[in-house]
């Protein structure tokens, strides 16, 4: 089978798109990333939307959902109790879309770019948990786009593990027998798919959660009844990426002046009922706007949702690439964890993987055990691994 690389013909970030500034820790892989040619269209019945429309809305919407956050924070104080964990974004930014336009065309149409809120936490908008809203932040504040790939961003933050630890490759972690108290003296014994045991002093977990979903009896003694629940609780969304090479960038006439968008948005189109019933919105990245060498001829779409789901089981593309992380089990069956509709305690949950079993010299490191505004992120997951590295030190004397 062909590899990502030699079937589009460069080696493609799949994974991952963007990176919220983080104070000093991205800036050794500044000279990677630069910015998009930062047009946005929105495309409503199939017609593209008038640019001073887009822009405005999509500012309004911005701001609605910023308020979202302030409001689920500050609601936060008290524990989040006066937000009912039914309610949505969706239900806040519908209120408040009723109060910002009297049109009521408009009112729908930003109803609709809501919808883009899909492609950021892999679910659709009226999942996103209102209470719990405050712990996606990080998708506000400043982003930036990784225009190559994320190959200097893993050799920066893998630095400290390939210098220094012995690390073995191709061996899955089935069991987990962990001491029931640090006093015993006893070590965690670790035992992987090829029959192996090997001790440790103390075990940090970072498999994903969906693998800490579907095999929760590989601890030994099962794990205490509040880390269980926060594996059950959370929930993990859909997000998959579709890359779409050509031979050349034929959807750019003027070579010398661009002024294809690079992002295109199609409000759940009605339109095409034979191919889309659901009216699933589309939208993609035009990989060809990045400034060169990381320009290609490429279409990126983004799907979420049910669109994954149905483009996993039902699709088999041939000439395009589609990440089917649905299907991989040490990507744990999914994208990363969010918070929807429902959950009632999505904080006490991360904080339950944060603290892990000390008393069972056992640790858990990811995405789902990351900083709050965090979680679900690369930049998060780096943040947990490191945070647990300190306290694992901190108990044996040692400075991290
Ligand atoms: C489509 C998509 C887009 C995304 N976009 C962004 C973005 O723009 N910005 C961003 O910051 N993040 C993004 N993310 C999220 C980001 O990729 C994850 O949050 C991050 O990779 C999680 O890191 P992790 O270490 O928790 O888990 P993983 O990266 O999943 O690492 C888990 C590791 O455990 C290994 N493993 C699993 N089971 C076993 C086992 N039994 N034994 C031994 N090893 C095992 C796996 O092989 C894997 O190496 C995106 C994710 C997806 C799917």
């Amino acid at each position: 089978m062909k590899s990502i690389s030699e079937r589009t013909g460069f080696i493609l970030g799949i994974a991952v798109k963007c990176i919220r500034y983080y104070g000093w820790r991205q800036k050794p892989t500044h000279r990677c990333i630069t910015g998009t040619r930062s047009r946005c269209c929105s495309i409503l019945l199939g017609k593209m939307l008038p640019d001073e429309e887009t822009d405005r809305l999509s500012t309004l919407l911005w701001k609605v959902i910023e308020e979202a956050f302030e409001y689920s924070a500050e609601a936060h104080k008290d524990h989040g109790q006066s937000i009912p964990a039914k309610d949505s974004l969706y239900d806040f930014i519908q209120r408040r879309c009723n109060e910002e336009l009297k049109d009521e065309r408009e009112q729908d149409t930003l109803l609709q770019m809501s919808e883009m809120w899909g492609a950021y936490v892999g679910e659709p908008v009226w999942k996103q948990s209102l209470r719990f809203a405050w712990m996606e932040e990080c998708c506000g504040g400043e982003e930036m786009f990784v225009a190559s790939n994320y190959s200097a961003i893993m050799d920066r933050i893998s630095k400290a593990a390939t210098d220094k630890a012995e690390i073995l490759l191709g061996k899955r972690v089935v069991s987990v027998r962990t001491p029931k108290e640090r006093t015993s003296g006893q070590k965690v014994c670790v035992t992987t798919d090829d029959g192996s045991i090997r001790e440790f002093d103390e075990v940090v977990m970072s498999t994903p959660l969906g693998w800490l979903k579907k095999y929760p009896d590989c601890f030994i003694p099962s794990l205490p009844p509040r880390l269980t629940s926060a594996i059950d609780n959370l929930k993990l969304s859909q997000l998959e990426k579709v890359f779409i090479t050509f031979p050349t960038a034929f959807w750019i006439e003027d070579k010398t002046n661009d002024s294809f968008p690079s992002y295109t948005n199609w409000l759940r189109p009605r339109y095409a009922e034979e191919t889309n019933p659901h009216h699933w919105p589309q939208e993609i990245w035009n990989l060809a706007a990045f400034s060169p060498p990381n320009n290609h001829p490429t279409i990126l779409f983004y799907l979420y949702g049910d669109c994954s789901r149905h483009i996993n089981s039902d699709c088999t593309p041939q000439a395009i690439l589609a990440t089917e992380w649905l299907k991989d089990e040490l990507n744990g069956h999914g994208s990363y964890c969010n918070f929807q509709t429902g959950i009632e305690e999505a904080d006490k949950d991360v904080e339950a993987f944060k603290e892990g079993c000390v008393e069972r010299r056992l640790w858990f490191c990811g995405e789902h055990a990351a900083p709050f505004e965090e979680c679900g992120t690369v930049a998060g997951a780096y943040l947990s691994g490191e945070s647990t590295g300190v306290k694992v030190a901190g108990l044996y004397g040692l400075k991290a």
